[in-house]
Parts: structure tokens; C-alpha cells; sequence
């Protein structure tokens, strides 16, 4: 039949909604994990990928040997849900095949849900809508794992009515926003209505539904899009250090594959680097690819997998940028103009900056006089520099990197001793700051600031101003 003997990649699917609605409880669940209750504040930080081959899909869903499944799994992206995150999530989702748009029964839409559907529209990726909490309709019996028709005829008729009328609700307000939807049970135009599943992450009710609708359905009505393709597509999610590893990043293969000694070009703020793979290492199936843990490590991977990659002289690789694979023949320096090309959408050249040649992120302003900010990816910097600058205070930012903090970074912030003091700071998340770095702060001076969520971050340097104001 079309497209039966091609050999087709996990489809990515993209996890949206407003904070609270339980898109990293709806996920943990999937895995069997607790992921959620680890988290600083419970809010998602980065973006994390999940790779559910299809062996395990099959058990989660309960499915029968002699229901085909296509695709040989499915990538899980859980994207932060809190405001100033909203960049972050676009980047997310330019990855993604299919997005579930996790919506709380009992409390409807609301305003990073709708701002979601904004970005799904403008994206073009389709959705399916998990309503999910179901366990909080008062008096819900619980039927662990079951399908949600199931699931809700073992209800009384009380519970049945509730569920009814906030399900209408849900409609109606999707219907406000211009989004036409249906349970899926009852969908029978499924191309032009979106799905919503109904679900409990606390004890998986509708789990298999969803499941199912994404290893089944997805596949149907995007085929084309998910036949392998040799050319090698790849995005930097995160750069990390790691004790033993060295430096590492974490990607998405969307496309091709990638070996142990390709040579690959990433993009850095100095330019481009070359290096070589040294290791491909993937979680174990259903665990995070953030999740520290044992690896397994591969000689060849394909695509479509969460990849952390092994290499030398990645420390300056931007999260959000693509890598790129340098092929036998291929030129070296067009290579390399051809990855910091493709930066250029992410990363434009600031014409007006004091060197002329330094990069700037785009929409990041900086100036002479202000902060030094330091993240682990171009997503949560924005995340900082946004919620710096839309603070009633409005801090201004003079310079960034990504990554480690390293000596060269205080220096740089040390600058500010002799312009404006207070901003002789450096704003440090999610990174960690090198023992010589420290030394040097402490020598000079410049203060490191540092917390576990960009919201504790940006007030534990207010309040620090404020002191140093009274
Ligand atoms: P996120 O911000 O969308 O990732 O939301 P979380 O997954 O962190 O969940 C937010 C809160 O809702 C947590 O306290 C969860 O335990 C709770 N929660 C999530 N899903 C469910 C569910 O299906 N049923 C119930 N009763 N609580 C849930
Ligand atoms: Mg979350």
C-alpha cells in the first residue's frame, strides 16, 4: 500500500498548556515516573525529551498483538508551561509533528492554553486535546488504566453529568477561539475537528486512548512527514556539563542519522566550532533525556531520537541551534558559513554593537550599563532577560553567555565595578559556576546570583538592590 514498505521515524509530539494543567504528571504517568515531584516550584525548566518505543506503548495501551502500529515510537517534548517561558515553548514546537494541549477539566481554557492555540495555529500543527483531572469530577470511581469510555459508563450518573456539562463547556470555549471539537469517541470528522481525550494522570484513566490516537492516528493522516530521510536534521535542546562526560549536548534528531566520528559543525557566539562525535548516548527507554541515569551508547543512531552527544569543544554551543553533519566531500568553510547561516535566524549580527563583529540575540537588547547573564540555553536566557525587563523595575543587561560560568565571564562583569556597581552582577541559572570563577567574584567583587527557578532568580537580585538601596 502507499507508503507501507518505507520505513517511517517516531513522530515528536509537543506538550502544551497552562502551568498546573498536569502536562508533566500526564507525562510522568505515560512513563511510570515521578518527574513532576522533583521539579524546583514544580514548574518544568527546560525542555525535556522522551522517547516511548513502541514495545512500551503497546503495554501502556494494553494493546492486542494484531493491532499494527506503523512508527517505531513516539518523542515526548515537555515544554515549560509558566509566562515568560513562551519562547521557549515556540522553539519546542517548531519540532513538532503533533502537540497535546493539556487542558484541566475543572478549570476550563485558560490564558497559556489559548495563548498555545495561538502559537499551534500559527505553527500549522495539529492537536489533541487531553481534558485531563477527571479524577476530580466529584465522586469518580477510579478504573486504573482503562480506556475512558470504559472508564466513565462505570460512573454513577451524577459524576456522568458533571463530566457532561463541563466537557460542553470546554467545547464552547475552544469554539470561542475559533477551534471546532469533539471526544474523540464521537468524532467522526477528525481531519477538520481536533480530539479531546479525556484523562487522569493519577490513575491513567484514558492513558490508552491517547496513547493510541498518537501511534495510530498520528501516522495516518501525516505520513509523508514521518518517512526517514537521510539528510541529517538536528536540534540542540541543552548544553551540559558533565562530571565525566565533559561537556555534552542534548538534541533532537529529527532526521537522518548520526555516527560516532562525524564530523559536526555547531554554532557558537565566536563563531563556528568543528568537532568530532565521540559517543552517542541515549536514556533509557521512557526516561528523560535530562534524567541523570545510566546510558546506553550507540555507534549509529536514526532518526527520531532524544540524543545526547558526546563531543570535544561544544561548551559554547547554543541551545536552539541546529548541528550540523560535515559528509566525505563536502567543504569545510562552506559548511561552516552554512551553519552560522541558519544561526542567523535565531542569532542576528548587531551592526550596532561596539565591536561590530559580536552576535547579538535577536529581541535580546543590551546596553553599556547593566547585568551579566549567564544560562544554560538561548530559551531560559530569554526567559531571564524577559522577566528582567518586563518588571516594574526594568534592570537593564549589558552582556550573556551560555554555559559554565568561567573566569573570562566574571571579568567581563567586572567591569561594571567602575560604571555602576550594582550591576557588577552575574545572574547564573541553570549553569554551574567554575571554582576559579568564584574565586575571582569573590576577589572582585562581582556578585554571582543564582536559584532554582528564573522567578527566585530575578528577586533574589531586586531584593539585593533594594538592601543596597535603603
Ligand atoms: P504542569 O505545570 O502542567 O506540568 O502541571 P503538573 O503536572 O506539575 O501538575 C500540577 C498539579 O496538578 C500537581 O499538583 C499534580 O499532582 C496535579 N495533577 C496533575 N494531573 C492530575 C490528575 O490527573 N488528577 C489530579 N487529581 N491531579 C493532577
Ligand atoms: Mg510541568
Amino acid at each position: 500500500g502507499s507508503g507501507g514498505e518505507r520505513e517511517l521515524c517516531a513522530p515528536i509530539c509537543c506538550i502544551l498548556g497552562h502551568v498546573d494543567a498536569g502536562k508533566t504528571k500526564l507525562l510522568d504517568c505515560v512513563r511510570g515516573t515521578n518527574v513532576q515531584k522533583g521539579e524546583a516550584g514544580g514548574i518544568t525548566q527546560q525542555i525535556g525529551a522522551t522517547y516511548l518505543p513502541v514495545e512500551n506503548i503497546r503495554e501502556r495501551a494494553g494493546l492486542k498483538p494484531e493491532v499494527a502500529i506503523k512508527v517505531p515510537g513516539l518523542l515526548v517534548i515537555d515544554t515549560p508551561g509558566h509566562e515568560s517561558f513562551s519562547k521557549m515553548r515556540s522553539r519546542g514546537l517548531s519540532l513538532c509533528d503533533i502537540a497535546v494541549v493539556v487542558v484541566d477539566i475543572t478549570r476550563g481554557l485558560e490564558k497559556q492554553t489559548i495563548e498555545s492555540l495561538h502559537l499551534l495555529k500559527r505553527h500549522d500543527v495539529r492537536f489533541i486535546v487531553a481534558l485531563t483531572k477527571v479524577d476530580r469530577l466529584y465522586g469518580w470511581k477510579s478504573c486504573p488504566n482503562a480506556p475512558i469510555v470504559k472508564a466513565l459508563k462505570s460512573q454513577s450518573d451524577d459524576v456522568q453529568s458533571e463530566y457532561k456539562w463541563r466537557l460542553t463547556e470546554v467545547v464552547t470555549q475552544f469554539k470561542e477561539n475559533g477551534f471546532n471539537t469533539a471526544p474523540y469517541y464521537e468524532n467522526k470528522k477528525m481531519k477538520q475537528v481536533f480530539n479531546i481525550v479525556p484523562t487522569s494522570a493519577i490513575r491513567g484513566e484514558g492513558v490508552p486512548d491517547l496513547l493510541l490516537l498518537l501511534v495510530r492516528w498520528v501516522p495516518e493522516i501525516m505520513i509523508e512527514k514521518l518517512v526517514y530521510d537521510n539528510s541529517v536534521e538536528c536540534t540542540i535542546l541543552e548544553v551540559n556539563g558533565d562530571k565525566d562526560l565533559g561537556t555534552t549536548i542534548d538534541v533532537v534528531l529529527i532526521n537522518g542519522a548520526l555516527h560516532q566520528g562525524d564530523q559536526a559543525i555547531v554554532c557558537t557566539k565566536q563563531g563556528p566550532v568543528t568537532t568530532i562525535i565521540r559517543d552517542l548516548l541515549t536514556p533509557h527507554p521512557m526516561k528523560e533525556l535530562k534524567a541523570k541515569g545510566v546510558y546506553k551508547h550507540h555507534k549509529e543512531l536514526r532518526a527520531v531520537h532524544g540524543v545526547k552527544i558526546v563531543a570535544p569543544g561544544l561548551q559554547h554551543a547554543m541551545a536552539g541551534t541546529s548541528l550540523i553533519v560535515v559528509k566525505p566531500g563536502d567543504d569545510l568553510r562552506q559548511a561552516e558559513a552554512a551553519a552560522m547561516q541558519q544561526m542567523n535566524i535565531t542569532i542576528s549580527a548587531a551592526d550596532e554593537n561596539e565591536e561590530g563583529t559580536a552576535a547579538e540575540v535577536s529581541r535580546v537588547k543590551t546596553c553599556k550599563e547593566g547585568l551579566y547573564v549567564q544560562a544554560s540555553s538561548i530559551g531560559t536566557l530569554e526567559a531571564i532577560i524577559d522577566h528582567l525587563q518586563s518588571s516594574n523595575v526594568d534592570i537593564p543587561v549589558s552582556d550573556w553567555n551560555l554555559g559554565p560560568v568561567h573566569k573570562q565571564d566574571v571579568v567581563k562583569a567586572a567591569a561594571m565595578l567602575n560604571r555602576k556597581e550594582e550591576y557588577a552582577a552575574i545572574l547564573a541559572f541553570d549553569v554551574k559556576v567554575m571554582p576559579e570563577a568564584s574565586v575571582l567574584a569573590a576577589e572582585s567583587g562581582v556578585r554571582i546570583f543564582m536559584a532554582d527557578t528564573v522567578y527566585n532568580l530575578v528577586d533574589s537580585y531586586a531584593e539585593h538592590i533594594n538592601g543596597l538601596n535603603e
